[in-house]
């Protein structure tokens, strides 16, 4: 497969509102080969609480990425110019039905998996990492968490249930997807049921950086200690947008105030350049509660992060 058609086309040829409706304007492939990155959509939101909605999310999130140019100037990389991608449709998940939409998901992966192409899946809520995680550790094994989020979703069930956007990585440690003492989770604020959460989560063997520690901390050490963390073994990055402040992503199922700016949370992102990530996802954008877009750009911008790492890490190793 050549260059051509992995680069979107030039705005100064055709307009950025003209054939929309993918990522970044990337050609639409179901390939799977050839490619370095595939963005993958997976409007699933049965795992959700409180507001529903995230099943829009990929569509919204596509829409407004339009505006995203290559060049990631403070990475020093042309994504398009060091890395062959795609947009590689939405999963053909099914409403209200969790376990059967996990299978779907992972009969989705695998084949672009097993190929070596990172997938970049957007969300839907975050029960879906489940199943993104059982597809990757197939092919990489026990891999790292980097766990962006207000919530540490480590609950053990949720309304009896083991599957929900609250449970994906007790799951994950269960099932041995997840190495819980090379991965790390960062952000963690808001009001709690049980104020003994994050004890939980370190005796699982996660490290937990709280809002108020990243705050203490500073961008740069928290992202040296989130690096040492995982040293070179392969590693997952899932994002939930309500890490961001609700100033700044307002559209998401269950927002907790006193989180990151937009600024802070690229500066964050890219501090995890030279980790060895294998896949990603964004997840919990609701649309229906956004405002001009603004919960969606952001998360189209963490994609675009997340393909910048990958252009850093192919480019300088
Ligand atoms: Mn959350
Ligand atoms: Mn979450």
């Amino acid at each position: 497969m050549n260059n051509v058609v992995t680069q979107p086309p030039s705005a100064s040829s055709s307009p950025r509102f003209c054939n929309t409706g993918t990522f970044m304007r990337m050609p639409s492939l179901r390939a799977t080969e050839g490619l370095d990155f595939a963005i993958i959509g997976i409007p699933f939101d049965t795992g959700s609480s409180y507001r529903v909605g995230a099943r829009f999310g990929p569509s919204a999130i596509r829409s407004i990425s339009a505006m995203i140019k290559p060049n990631n100037v403070q990475m020093q990389v042309n994504v398009f110019e060091i890395l062959r991608g795609a947009d590689c449709g939405d999963i053909s998940i099914i409403p209200g039905y969790i376990e059967a939409s996990f299978e779907e998901i992972q009969k989705y992966l695998d084949p672009f998996v097993k190929a070596g192409i990172v997938p970049i899946c957007l969300g839907g809520d975050h029960s879906i990492t489940l199943a993104e995680l059982r597809s990757i550790a197939r092919k990489h094994g026990r891999i790292s968490l980097v766990h962006f989020d207000s919530h540490l979703d480590l609950n053990t069930e949720v309304f009896g249930q083991k599957h929900n956007h609250g449970t994906p990585f007790r799951r994950a440690v269960e099932e041995g997807l997840i190495d819980p003492h090379s991965s790390i989770q960062v952000g963690m604020r808001g009001s709690l049921y049980n104020p003994d959460d994050f004890e939980i989560a370190a005796d699982l063997g996660f490290r937990v950086i709280p809002a108020d520690e990243v705050r203490e901390l500073g961008i740069k050490e928290t992202g040296r200690l989130i690096r040492e963390r995982v040293g070179q073994n392969p590693a997952f990055f899932t994002f939930d947008i309500d890490f961001v402040d609700p100033a700044y992503a307002p559209g998401t199922g269950t927002p907790e105030v006193g989180g990151f700016t937009s600024y802070e949370t690229l500066a964050l992102i890219r501090e995890t350049k030279d980790i060895s990530f294998v896949g990603f996802d964004i997840v919990e954008v609701a649309p229906a509660y956004d405002w001009a877009e603004i919960t969606a750009y952001m998360a189209a911008n963490i994609g675009f992060e997340f393909i910048s790492l990958l252009a850093r890490k192919k480019k300088w190793g």
